[in-house]
């Protein structure tokens, strides 16, 4: 295995449009070493997702994970996703307030609204059809990732510039009010 190197914000990488992956080009061995570097590269950064585009491959295809994780301690485990080219529609109407980071922003977070409630299809690794709905924060992890790969980033779409904030200066003056509100509706919502 072997750890990619995380483009960051002002590579123009992260502003192109990730291509679709074909079913033969995923089943190579190429792709699928590639999947399991991008796993290993999520995992080594504690992130809690990894979309194909911030390692510099500019294919529809991201990893999440999240178990246990020390950067969003209120986030519910997600077992090993890899979705590949996916298709993400809202479900209603609700929306809630994250504060989200990103491993291409370093030392960043900001109030993002995402939907609550979404249908994601798309691929496994394995080719077999990705179909599912998804809920709460988890719901926000897919939506963020998906996003990379039209070459958005959160940032582009915190509303209020005013919530950005460094990791540390999160952890003093925004996390305690954050997880009061969130960890209620991650309750509400089972996910
Ligand atoms: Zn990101």
């Amino acid at each position: 295995m072997t750890l990619l190197k995380i483009a960051q914000i002002g590579h123009p990488v992260l502003r192109q449009r990730a291509r679709e992956v074909s079913q033969d080009e995923l089943a190579s061995r190429e792709t699928q070493q590639f999947i399991d570097d991008l796993v290993e590269t999520m995992r080594d950064a504690n992130g809690a997702g990894l979309a194909a585009i911030q390692v510099h491959n500019p294919v529809r295809i991201v990893a999440v994970e999240v178990h246990d994780n020390p950067r969003y301690p209120y986030k519910p485990n997600i077992p090993l996703t890899i979705l590949v080219n996916p298709v993400l529609e809202p479900l209603g109407e609700e929306r809630f307030e994250n504060y989200e980071g990103c491993l291409s922003v370093p030392n960043l977070r900001g109030v993002v609204e995402r939907w609550a409630e979404i249908h994601v299809t798309g691929l496994n690794r394995d080719g077999s059809v990705f179909d599912r709905m998804l809920r709460g924060l988890t719901a926000g992890t897919f939506q963020h990732e998906c996003d990379h790969l039209d070459g958005v980033l959160f940032i582009d779409r915190v509303k209020d510039p005013r919530t950005l904030t460094t990791w540390a200066e999160f952890d003093r003056y925004h996390k305690q009010a954050f997880v009061d509100r969130i960890v209620p509706f991650v309750k509400k919502m089972g996910g």
